[in-house]
C-alpha cells in the first residue's frame, strides 16, 4: 500500500528546532512527507481583521531547514493558501473569547461565526483568489527554489473557483478532506487519518492487509502540534512500521508513477459519495467507502452501478405513488 504523510503549517513563524526533531524521525526511517508552507503567514489565522503577516523568508533556518530536506529527498513542497488568515466573511463569533496556543503566539479561540466555519478564500472575488494562489506559487517557488503542485486549502475548506485557477496555474493535487468537488485536472485526495488519529495507522494497515487489497492512504498532522511525549511515539510507530514490505511512503508527485489508476479512483469516490448524498437520506440505508482508496476500479463501478439502480427504483417507485395517488383522489 501507498502511504502518503502530510505536514501542515510550516511557516515563517515556526520553530526551527522542533520542526528538525520531527524531520529526524522521518529521516531515520526513509520516509518521505510533503508539507504544506504558508507563503506569507497571518499572526492570528482566527482573527480576520488583524493586517500582521510574515512572508515564508523572515525565517532563515525555517527556510535553509525545508531547504536541506527537499535536497535530501524527503519531502515535496505544497502550498497552504496565502496567509492562512480567515477573510472577513468568515469571522469570528467573538473577539474576546479567551485565546489558544497557535504557533509561536496565542490565536483567538476557535470561534467561526458562520457554519461553514474559517475560510481564506470561499466568499473571495475570483481576482482576489486568483492573486493569492499565484502570489503564493511565486514566493514560495522563489525562496525555496522547488516545484510547487500540491496544494491544501486551510482549514480544507475547498473553493471551486480557486480548483479552476489551481488547474490553470499547473498545480496537480488537491489534498483535503471529504468534498463533493469535481475537478478536470486536478487530483483531489482525502485524507483518512488526522492529527493523533495517526497513531492509529498500524492498525489501519492490518485492517487493510488483511482484506488483501491495494490501497493509496492519506494522513495528516501538525507538527507544531506534537507534544515531546508524541514525537517519541511518532519515532516508535516508524520503528514497528520499519520492517512492513508491502507499505511504501511516498508524496503525492510520485503518485501517478505508482498507481496510474490514482486519479481515476479519486474521481470515482467523489462519484459514490456525491450518489450516495442523492440516495441515502431517501433509502435510510448507507452507502459508505473507507478512509482510505482501495485500488480497484471495478470496486467503486460496482457500488456506482448498485447506487445508480437503486435511484432509478427510487424514481420508478415515487412515480408509481404519485399515479396512485391521483387515481385514489381521482
Ligand atoms: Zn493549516
Amino acid at each position: 500500500m501507498f502511504i502518503i504523510i502530510r505536514n501542515d503549517d510550516l511557516c515563517a513563524l515556526s520553530d526551527p528546532a522542533k520542526e528538525r526533531r520531527v524531520l529526524e524521525v522521518f529521516e531515520k526511517r526513509e520516509i518521505p512527507q510533503v508539507i504544506s508552507v504558508v507563503p506569507n503567514m497571518s499572526e492570528d489565522p482566527h482573527n480576520c481583521r488583524l493586517n500582521k503577516f510574515h512572508p515564508l523568508n523572515e525565517n532563515p533556518q525555517i527556510v535553509a531547514l525545508l531547504k536541506e530536506y527537499h535536497t535530501k529527498g524527503l519531502l515535496e513542497i505544497a502550498q497552504h493558501g496565502f496567509t492562512h488568515q480567515t477573510n472577513d466573511r468568515h469571522p469570528s463569533q467573538q473577539m474576546d473569547i479567551s485565546k489558544v496556543e497557535g504557533i509561536d503566539r496565542e490565536w483567538t479561540g476557535y470561534n467561526p461565526a458562520s457554519p461553514e466555519g474559517y475560510s481564506e478564500f470561499n466568499g473571495l472575488r475570483e481576482k482576489q483568489q486568483w492573486e493569492k494562489i499565484v502570489e503564493g506559487k511565486r514566493l514560495l517557488t522563489e525562496i525555496l527554489g522547488a516545484p510547487v503542485r500540491t496544494f491544501v486549502f486551510p482549514w480544507d475548506r475547498i473553493n471551486e473557483t480557486s480548483l479552476e485557477i489551481l488547474g490553470e496555474e499547473g498545480f496537480e493535487h488537491v489534498l483535503c478532506s471529504r468534498h463533493s468537488a469535481v475537478s478536470e485536472k486536478l487530483n483531489l485526495m482525502d485524507y483518512c487519518l488526522r492529527d493523533q488519529e495517526m497513531f492509529q495507522l498500524p492498525g489501519l494497515i492490518s485492517d487493510i492487509q488483511r482484506l488483501k487489497t491495494t490501497a493509496v492512504l492519506q494522513v495528516t498532522y501538525h507538527s507544531w502540534m506534537l507534544g515531546d511525549g508524541d514525537i517519541n511515539r511518532l519515532e516508535k510507530m516508524f520503528e514497528g512500521l520499519a520492517g512492513l514490505k508491502e507499505v511504501t511512503f511516498i508524496v503525492p508527485q510520485q503518485l501517478a508513477g505508482f498507481v496510474p489508476q490514482a486519479a481515476k479512483l479519486f474521481r470515482l469516490r467523489t462519484k459514490v459519495f456525491n450518489l450516495a448524498e442523492e440516495v441515502n437520506p431517501i433509502l435510510g440505508t448507507k452507502i459508505e467507502l473507507p478512509g482510505y482508496y482501495p485500488v480497484d476500479l471495478m470496486y467503486y463501478r460496482w457500488i456506482i452501478l448498485k447506487a445508480r439502480v437503486k435511484k432509478i427504483l427510487l424514481k420508478h417507485l415515487g412515480l408509481r405513488r404519485v399515479i396512485q395517488g391521483l387515481k385514489h383522489t381521482g
